[in-house]
């Protein structure tokens, strides 16, 4: 399988050229030439399947040329008991009769994040072993995404990680997460800066091509195609082990951000997984909720973005749409192009609603927002119905999902993160503390190792090589 960039003027690559790279040369991101396509019969024979045997067939023609033993390797040591907490791996939780949780945060960090991530730690240890070779993680965090990294890089071979914060930012449950880590691997650098600050930081060291190549440092953040490619599988687990019959009609749901999660839904579509309808669910940034009524994208402003109590969905511009965009258009790279180079540098926003693929596109997609008092309502009225208690961004789902229930078409709303993640909320909500994992206990009290650094790329240059020399 080659992959193209969403722009059309960079080389085709491997999936191991892109393992590690954030865009394409041209700026574009890249993709498979083309989906795989499923019959019913495989579809069928899947069913059965443990969650890293499914992931197996899933993932096998994206991962070419990689051998299938090296693949199945790295999957069934992901994908166990000890790290996900059962042998089903993810969980599937009703709370009424017609909408069921599709839990994917049974991970380490609580947060769906681990299981991408998780897999992406034994494949870069698996890919470094023969050579001896060393590898260097670069990345910027508002949270979420930097403790996924890090607990999947923790104590492994040849890997270090160096994961950028915005100092006093994060949730008191995520910085102890992350700053209570000790292993000599993990670098915890709390910026005085906001999080675009730190992005920033990441971004100019990366400009740095001797730097980097010097370094040998790789990112693995949100436009990475191998954590979209690993999160395409619990949309097949999810609907395979909820449906009496492959066919049978399931609607999905998912809290969107970044436009990561969404993207692997429509991928898995793509491939023949019989989803009905994928819903987009947004909080206060409802960029992506705006597109999907108008066909107007507009990014928003660092200023123009809302610090919500949904806080991993509080994004201006949602990095992994272009991929979207690039399919509805027919997979058109001089549109793309056009579209993301020039109409967004020149006016701001591009608009969509007039074309006939958009239209289509609207067929198999829904969307809505929702708010604050609306997070804190859902989270009330599920706990009150069902005894569940449900973290803010799923809450932002399951009300987005109840305005989108068809007669008799289940729907599934992803379980982005767990309840004991975001304990202030729910205080807030219901007036208790959400349980938390034997694990996550007693993890403020810990320890915390980090230090603070000015937002100064030279310093941090500077860091990376000292640290990378030792
Ligand atoms: C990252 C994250 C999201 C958003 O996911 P995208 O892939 O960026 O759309 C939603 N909820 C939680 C809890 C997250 O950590």
């Amino acid at each position: 399988m080659d992959y193209v960039s969403t722009r059309g003027a960079s080389p085709r690559a491997r999936f191991d050229d892109i393992l590690l790279e954030g865009l394409a040369p041209d700026g574009g991101l890249y993709l498979p030439e083309h989906y795989p396509r499923l019959q019913r019969e495989q579809l069928q024979r899947m069913q059965p399947l443990a969650y890293a045997e499914l992931a197996f067939e899933v993932l096998r023609p994206f991962v070419e040329p990689m051998p299938a033993q090296a693949l199945r390797d790295s999957l069934r040591r992901t994908y166990t008991a000890a790290t996900f907490g059962s042998d089903a791996i993810i969980r599937l939780q009703p709370i009424d009769s017609r909408l069921t949780l599709l839990g994917v945060s049974q991970g380490p960090t609580l947060a769906f994040k681990d299981m991408a991530m998780q897999w992406l730690g034994h494949l870069f240890e698996q890919a470094l072993e023969p050579s001896g070779g060393e590898l260097n993680i670069l990345g910027a965090t508002s949270g979420d995404t930097g403790s996924a990294a890090e607990y999947a890089m923790r104590g492994r071979r040849g890997i270090r990680v160096f994961m950028l914060s915005p100092f006093g930012r994060m949730s008191p449950f995520q910085t102890a997460q992350m700053y209570s880590l000790h292993e000599p691997n993990i670098h915890n650098i709390a910026v005085q800066d906001v999080f675009d600050g730190c992005q920033d930081l990441v971004k100019a060291v990366s400009a740095d091509l001797e730097f980097k190549r010097r370094w040998r440092i790789g990112s693995i953040n949100s436009i990475n195609w191998a954590r979209v490619a690993a999160q395409v599988v619990y949309y097949f687990a999810g609907y395979l082990r909820s449906v009496r019959s492959v066919g049978d009609p399931l609607d999905v749901t998912v809290p969107s951000g970044n436009f990561g999660n969404i993207l692997a839904a429509h991928v898995a579509r793509e491939m023949g997984l019989p989803l009905r309808r994928l819903v987009l669910a947004t909080n206060e940034n409802d960029v992506l909720d705006e597109f999907l009524r108008s066909g107007v994208y507009r990014p928003r402003s660092t200023e123009q973005t809302h610090h919500t109590s949904s806080p991993s969905m509080d994004i201006s511009k949602a990095s992994n749409f272009e991929r979207f965009v690039f399919d509805l258009l027919g997979r058109d790279a001089e549109r793309t192009r056009r579209l993301f180079e020039q109409e967004l540098a020149r006016k701001g926003c591009f608009d969509l609603g007039a074309e006939p693929a958009f239209a289509r596109a609207r067929q198999g997609m829904a969307s809505g927002r929702s708010d604050h008092a609306t997070r804190l309502r859902t989270i009330r009225e599920v706990w009150e119905q069902s005894g569940v208690i449900i973290d803010p961004h799923t809450a932002d789902g399951v009300a987005v999902a109840r305005q989108h229930l068809e007669p008799g078409v289940p729907m599934l709303v992803v379980e982005t993160a767990l309840p004991a993640k975001f304990d202030a909320t729910i205080r807030e909500a219901i007036g208790r503390d959400p349980e938390r994992p034997q694990a996550a206990r007693g993890l403020e009290a810990k320890a915390q190792r980090f230090v603070v650094m000015n937002p100064d790329v030279d310093a941090l240059k500077a860091y990376i090589a000292s640290h990378c020399a030792a």
